[in-house]
C-alpha cells in the first residue's frame, strides 16, 4: 500500500475528499505506509468519486490509469499544475515560456505587435484579453503578470506603501509645439501596495490590469476634466450635473463587478470551472464538506487569503453555500463595491454567470453617457451657453487645510482646487505642481505644470499675489504616490 503526500495547507477538506476516494480500494489507516511525494500540490483532485490527475501533457478529459504500488487507480487528466514547490519568491525574471504553449503563443503575438507605449496598445488588449483568461489554467502566478504588464503590455508596475490594494493611474503627457503645450498621449501605470502577500499582490494587480483594459477609456476620459475646468470654469458644474451623486454609485457598482469578476478567474480559471459544471448538478445533495464543486472552489479561493489568515473557515463556508443556494434559486446576484474583499470575490467566483449578465450593456451605457457629455459640451462651448452653477466636481480646499495635508503626508491621486479668497469671478485655474526638484509633495515651491521650465517657483502666497490681477484660481496637482516614488529613483539616478 502507498499513500499520496497531501500539502499541510490542504487542509480537512482534501483529507476528506482523499480518504473518500481510495476508501474502496482497500486503504486503511493502520500499517506502514510508504509516502510518494509528488512535489506537485496538489497532483490529484477528487471530485465525485473520480479521480483527475494534473497532467500538462495529456489532452484534457483523456482517460488512463495511474499505478501506486500494486494498486491501479483510473484516472481522468486536466492540465491544471501548481509549479509553487520549485518556485523562490522575488525572481521577478522568470521566463514566460513555462506557460502551457497556448497561453506562450499567445503571449508571443502580442510580443510581436505591441507597441512602447500602454496608451498605444490598449485597442489591441482589449479585444484579446479574454484569450489571456481562457488560456490561464493557473500557471499565471503574481511575478508572471506583473512580467506580462511590464514587458509586453509596456504598463509599469509600482509596488510602494499605500493605501489600498492597487491603484491605475492615467495622466495625459504633454508636448511643446512651436507657440503651446499639447497633450501627445496618455500615461498609464498600476501602483501595487507592497505591503501586501504575493497571493494578494496577484489579485490586486488583476484588478487593476481589468480597469486597464476595460475602464481605460474611461480614464482616459476623467483625466481631461481638470484640464477642461482649468480652461473653462463652467463646465465644472454642467459635468456634475450630468454624473450626479447616483451616476458614480452605478459607475462605482458596474466597474468594480468587472474588475473583481476577472480576477475572480484568475482564482479559479474559466477551464477549471467548466471542468466543475458538469457535476454540480449531481452534487447538492451531498452534505456540503463532501466533494462539491463549490468545496473545490472554496479551497482555490481561500488559498489566496490563507496567508494573512485573513477568514476562519466558517464564514469561508457559510459564503459558498450561499453562493450555492442564490444559483439554485437563480437569484439575480447581489453585489457591492463596499463590501470586504472577501465577500466581493466569493460573490464573484461563486456567481461568476449571474454577476456577468448585465455588464456589457451596463459598460456600454457608461461608454454613451460620457461620450454625450462631450457632444454636448462641444455645442454648448462654441455658442457660449454654459452657465456658472454650484454643482462641484473636484475637491475645493483652503490654503491652511492644504498645507496641514501636505506636512501630514496626505496621499493625493486627483487634482484639488485652491479657490482664491477676494475673487469676485474666476475665469480659470492656473495649474500648479511641486518644484521640478521636489523630492515629494511641499508647500515650499509650486511651478506651472504644463510649463515648468518656463516660470519660475514661487510659493502658494506668491502664486496667489501673482493671480490676483488675472482673477484666476489656482488648480493644484500634487504629487500622487507613484510621481513621488519615481521623481525619487530619478533624481538618484542624477
Ligand atoms: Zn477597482
Amino acid at each position: 500500500m502507498w499513500v499520496l503526500g497531501v500539502p499541510a495547507r490542504g487542509k480537512q477538506i482534501i483529507h476528506d475528499c482523499l480518504h473518500e476516494a481510495i476508501l474502496e480500494h482497500g486503504y486503511s489507516d493502520h500499517g506502514a505506509y510508504q509516502r510518494i511525494d509528488t512535489g506537485c500540490t496538489p497532483f490529484l483532485l477528487f471530485l465525485d468519486k473520480s479521480i483527475w490527475q494534473f497532467e500538462p501533457s495529456k489532452p484534457y478529459g483523456e482517460s488512463g490509469s495511474l499505478q501506486l504500488g500494486d494498486e491501479v487507480f483510473a484516472v481522468r487528466f486536466t492540465r491544471y499544475v501548481h509549479k509553487s514547490s520549485q518556485r523562490t519568491e522575488g525572481r521577478e525574471d522568470e521566463e514566460l515560456h513555462s506557460f502551457h504553449h497556448e497561453l506562450s503563443d499567445l503571449l508571443d503575438k502580442w510580443k510581436s505587435t505591441f507597441t512602447d507605449s500602454a496608451s498605444q496598445n490598449w485597442p489591441l488588449v482589449f479585444p484579446q484579453f479574454m484569450n489571456l483568461l481562457y488560456w490561464n489554467v493557473t500557471d499565471i502566478e503574481y511575478h508572471h503578470l506583473s512580467s506580462i504588464c511590464r514587458d509586453i503590455l509596456k504598463l509599469p508596475i509600482v509596488e510602494l506603501p499605500m493605501e489600498g490594494h492597487g491603484r491605475t493611474i492615467v495622466r495625459p503627457r504633454w508636448t511643446e509645439t512651436e507657440d503651446s503645450f499639447v497633450v501627445e498621449e496618455y500615461r498609464v501605470s498600476i501602483a501595487i501596495n507592497q505591503e501586501l502577500s504575493t497571493k494578494m499582490k496577484l489579485i490586486a494587480l488583476a484588478h487593476e490590469l481589468s480597469h486597464y483594459v476595460f475602464h481605460y477609456v474611461y480614464l482616459q476620459f476623467f483625466s481631461q476634466f481638470s484640464l477642461m475646468i482649468q480652461q473653462q470654469p463652467e463646465i465644472e458644474s454642467f459635468i456634475a450635473g450630468r454624473l450626479n451623486e447616483k451616476w458614480w454609485d452605478g459607475y462605482r457598482n458596474t466597474t468594480e463587478l468587472r474588475c473583481d469578476i476577472i480576477t475572480s478567474l484568475f482564482i479559479v480559471p474559466y477551464q477549471l470551472d467548466k471542468m466543475l459544471e458538469p457535476i454540480e448538478k449531481k452534487t447538492f445533495s451531498i452534505p456540503f464538506k463532501r466533494v462539491t464543486p463549490d468545496g473545490q472552489r472554496l479551497v482555490w479561493l481561500m488559498q489566496h487569503f490563507d496567508e494573512d489568515l485573513q477568514v476562519g473557515w466558517g464564514h469561508a463556508e457559510q459564503i459558498s453555500m450561499e453562493g450555492l443556494m442564490s444559483r439554485l434559486q437563480a437569484r439575480t446576484a447581489q453585489y457591492s463595491p463596499d463590501w470586504p474583499l472577501f465577500e466581493r470575490l466569493a460573490n464573484c467566483v461563486f456567481n461568476r454567470e449571474a454577476c456577468m449578465k448585465a455588464l456589457n450593456a451596463r459598460e456600454d451605457k457608461i461608454t454613451e453617457q460620457l461620450n454625450k457629455i462631450f457632444v454636448e459640451l462641444h455645442k454648448m462651448a462654441s455658442t457660449a451657453a454654459l452657465r456658472r452653477g454650484t454643482k462641484k466636481l473636484l475637491r475645493r480646499v483652503t490654503r491652511e487645510a492644504f498645507i496641514s495635508e501636505l506636512a501630514s503626508g496626505n496621499e493625493y491621486w486627483d487634482p484639488v482646487i485652491l479657490e482664491i479668497p477676494r475673487r469676485t469671478e474666476i475665469i480659470g485655474y492656473y495649474p500648479l505642481m511641486p518644484a521640478p526638484y521636489a523630492l515629494s509633495n511641499s508647500d515650499a515651491e509650486w511651478t506651472s505644470w504644463v510649463c515648468p521650465l518656463k516660470v519660475p517657483s514661487m510659493t502658494l502666497d506668491k502664486w496667489e499675489e501673482h493671480l490676483a490681477r488675472e482673477e484666476k484660481g489656482l488648480m493644484l496637482y500634487p504629487l500622487n504616490p507613484v510621481d513621488i516614488y519615481l521623481r525619487s529613483q530619478y533624481l538618484s539616478r542624477l
